[in-house]
């Protein structure tokens, strides 16, 4: 009589096993919490301490469904956004074509300091423009729910996004554990957010460290600095006097006598009032000078 029992039991239990893929998983899950609970709920009745199992059990379940469809949805992206590379960067941050024949009048477009107050607003602008650009984001800027959601509505426009610090912190008067957290808790956030790590890194101040650019490159992303840009000049606050400058690639009244605007200029704005308004003018006069824009995911990342 017992021993059939015992045969029985261990029958339910093979079967239980082979049928149930997650019964590993869900031993695993309820062991860590047993552990947690030993520490953090001595003195709690037994009864509340099922409930709250059974809670926590629920919470892990979802949570892990969660992790696997943001997997997934990393795969898709990753498929979707990488193209087939056209330029590389040269040392002064213009655009080169890799192979001849390729198009060598093209500008890139480069919004910092995203989404702060204007980059959504931009990202429309150049969406019904059909331009493509990299918003390079901080951290500090992506808190609430309200910031993760323009940044979320911004990567769905298909703009590339770029890490540009969590606390748009100057690299080189910090160390390098200060650094690497600048960089990786932001890659981190923005995954968290969009489901995928950015591509790209611009310093803030364009003030690059040996370290950082070591561990940007680790991290299989772009770095770049600008060739031009002249929104965050006293005398080019302004929405008539930025146009002028962008679309001539002058701008005297900083000493900059001589134009920048040619093949491949890497060109720099911010989220800011008078280039939101200037935008889609700077583009337009661009254009009319016979550039287009390249799309960021044709640019050669690091292996
Ligand atoms: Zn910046």
């Amino acid at each position: 009589m017992k021993k059939s029992i015992y045969i029985l039991l261990f029958g339910i239990m093979i079967v239980l096993v082979a049928c149930n893929d997650n019964v590993n998983e869900d031993e695993a899950a309820e062991n860590e919490e047993d552990n947690t609970e030993e520490i953090a709920t001595d003195e709690a009745e037994d009864e509340n301490k099922t409930e709250e199992e059974d809670e926590k059990e629920q919470q892990a379940t979802e949570e892990n469904d969660n992790s696997t469809e943001v997997e997934e949805n990393v795969e898709e992206e990753v498929a979707q956004d990488i193209a087939e590379p056209l330029y590389e960067l040269d040392d002064n941050w213009n655009l080169v074509p890799l192979e001849e024949g390729t198009n060598e009048k093209v500008l890139l477009l480069t919004i910092d300091d995203a989404p702060d107050k204007y980059a959504l607003e931009m990202a429309q602008t150049l969406n019904e423009l059909e331009v493509p650009a990299i918003f390079f984001v901080n951290g500090h800027y992506l808190q609430t729910d309200e910031e993760k959601d323009e940044l979320r509505d911004i990567h769905e426009m298909g703009f590339a996004i770029g890490n540009h610090t969590y606390n748009h912190q100057q690299l080189s008067v910090v160390d390098e554990e200060t650094q690497k957290q600048e960089i990786l808790e932001l890659n981190d956030l923005i995954e968290k957010i969009i489901g995928d790590q950015p591509h790209f890194f611009r310093a803030p101040h364009g003030d690059n460290t040996d370290y950082a650019k070591s561990l940007v490159k680790e991290e299989g992303m772009l770095l770049m600095n600008w060739t031009y840009g002249y929104d965050y000049f006293e005398p080019y606050m302004d929405e008539e006097k930025l146009k002028e400058a962008m679309i001539s690639g002058e701008a005297p009244e900083i000493d900059i006598s001589y134009s920048l605007l040619n093949p491949g200029a890497n060109l720099l704005m911010h989220d800011r009032e008078w280039t939101a308004a200037a935008l889609e003018d700077i583009v337009k006069g661009l254009r009319e000078k016979g550039y287009e824009f390249a799309d960021p995911m044709t640019l050669q990342l690091p292996e």
